[in-house]
């Protein structure tokens, strides 16, 4: 059995109806009962005005019933719209307010919740705005610059396309076992929901709890024998410290898919000895352009003639070129636009040889041979562990904590470019004190600022100042205050009468 995209329904294969589809971290559903739930979510949310077009926010981390309900979805034709429980609840009702919903389905106790608590909606409205934009698979919110987050539309013909990508390239066998690692509010993680779902293969819901043990978790994946690793390079790394992460230990693995950030060219090659049999496949995309765009096979000789790995070629009906120095790119897989910013889409998006196109922000170049590099951000955009952050939309929550007239968020980086962590500046409304102790009202800081703000967001450290450095174009210069920082650090150790 699997899911067919195009057609949008169950559809009967030589995979055995009793093979197994989701492993959740709660509970694992054979695939004749993936179909059956799917059926009966898409009943529920029927009951509860959701429909074609209408988007229903999905709020969990890792249960079965979370994959249930953006299955329960895709039959139903209503776009679904991820937010793992690693979100506040405040920035899921910022989200709901941009959809207009009212109600929203929380996985982790497989209900439908309304958000006006008791008060049940009208009945004759629906439970969230119609889309303008038709026939979505669905809306990803991802960290926005002006501190609300940004509605990425996919439309079921990116996902249809991603899904075939995967069929006709990756070679991943019949019925892959994914790793799912990534939480569904990430995009990465839609290569494990499109691809399980279009071969009839398996996935595997590693949940935080189990990630953060290393041993269990190589325990549970190779004792559901996961074929496909799927995840951000940095949780890679992180695995490497157990010696037991090896083809020995997970034989049945035989490719690494990843994306999201750099894959680095040491963390490449320890993986070619630790998994001999395993193919490592680096991918490039933004969440705007359905997961991933470019991929290369980074194989031996890859790995001796490069000193920085390439982010490889377009995948097939894509295209992507470099203008003035910034990637783009176009295909039937680039977004359908960000929900209610037209500004926004405006800036960005194009149409490119007939196909939506769009401008990354990504600097780029392709080399002599053919191949596509990276170079990082034009802007403030940063990734840390592999997840998005805007440094304005930090920002902008450092400037709602009380007292504060202006504030920076600042990437500290290591000498490979990579963030190691963010510390934040903050300059305090002025009382005529020259006092730059954080006051009493900021004592619980990192608090105030998880109410809004997922952990990964939040900066190690807030220092305060006088007035934030400005470059000359009148931008907070984040250079200078990385600098600051090093500078204040280095004064610190040195001995007092050095
Ligand atoms: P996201 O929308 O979270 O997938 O983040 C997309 C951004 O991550 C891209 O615009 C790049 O800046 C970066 N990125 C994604 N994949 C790669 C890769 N393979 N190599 C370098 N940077 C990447």
């Amino acid at each position: 059995m699997r899911f067919d995209l195009s057609a949008g329904r169950f559809v009967e294969t030589d995979v055995r109806a009793d093979a197994w589809a989701v492993i959740g971290a709660d509970r694992a559903l054979h695939w004749h009962e993936l179909a059956a739930e799917a059926q009966a979510w898409a009943e529920r949310a029927r009951e509860q005005g959701f429909g074609t077009d209408v988007p229903v926010i999905v709020r969990g981390h890792k249960e079965a019933a979370f994959f249930v309900a953006m299955t329960g979805a895709l039959l139903l034709g209503a776009p679904f719209v991820p937010v793992d429980t690693i979100y506040p609840e405040e920035r899921m009702r910022r989200i709901a307010t941009t959809l207009g919903a009212q109600i929203y389905f929380d996985a982790q106790h497989d209900r439908f919740v309304n958000l006006n608590g008791g008060a049940q909606p009208n009945s004759n409205e629906p439970p969230a705005q119609p889309l303008r934009e038709k026939n979505l698979a669905y809306v990803l919110f991802t960290s926005g610059t002006t501190g609300e987050p940004k509605g990425v539309q996919i439309g079921r013909e990116s996902v249809a396309a991603l899904a075939a990508w995967m069929a006709a390239d990756f070679a991943l066998g019949d019925a892959p076992v994914f790793l799912n690692q990534a939480p569904f509010s990430f995009d990465l993680s839609m290569y494990e929901v499109f691809g399980t779902l279009a071969s009839g293969g398996t996935v595997v819901l590693a949940s935080r709890a189990l990630t953060a043990q290393g041993a269990a978790l190589l325990a549970t994946l190779e004792h559901h024998g996961v074929t496909t690793w799927v995840s951000t390079p940095s949780f890679a790394q992180q695995q490497l410290l157990n010696p037991q992460f090896s083809q020995a230990g997970l034989p049945a693995l035989r490719t690494f898919l990843f994306c999201g950030e750099v894959l680095p060219l040491a963390l490449a090659r320890q993986l070619r000895q630790r998994f001999p049999a395993a193919r490592i496949i680096n991918t490039y995309g933004p969440t705007e352009a359905t997961v991933a765009t470019t991929w290369i096979v980074v194989d031996d000789a890859v790995l001796a003639q490069h000193a920085r790995l390439p982010i490889g070629h377009a995948k097939r009906d894509a295209e992507v070129f470099v203008e003035a120095g910034e990637l783009c790119i176009a295909g039937a897989h680039v977004m359908r636009g960000y929900l209610n910013r037209d500004d926004l889409n405006a800036a960005r998006m194009f149409t490119h040889h007939g196909q939506r196109a769009f401008r990354t922000g990504d600097l780029g170049a392709l080399e002599g041979d053919g191949l596509l590099f990276c170079h990082g951000r034009m802007d403030d955009q940063i990734k840390v562990g592999g997840y998005r952050i805007e440094l304005m939309e930090i920002d902008a929550a450092l400037r709602a904590l009380p007292g504060v007239a202006s504030a920076a968020a600042v990437p500290l980086r290591r000498p490979d470019g990579s963030v190691a962590r963010i510390v934040a500046f903050v300059a305090f409304v002025a009382t005529g004190s020259d006092d730059r102790r954080l006051p009493d009202v900021l004592h619980d800081w990192k608090t105030l600022l998880g109410a809004r703000l997922p952990p990964y967001m939040i900066p190690s450290e807030l220092l305060a100042c006088r007035a934030l450095p400005v470059s000359v174009n009148f931008k907070i210069d984040r250079v200078q205050l990385a600098q600051d920082y090093r500078d204040a650090h280095l004064n610190a150790q040195r001995p007092a009468n050095a």
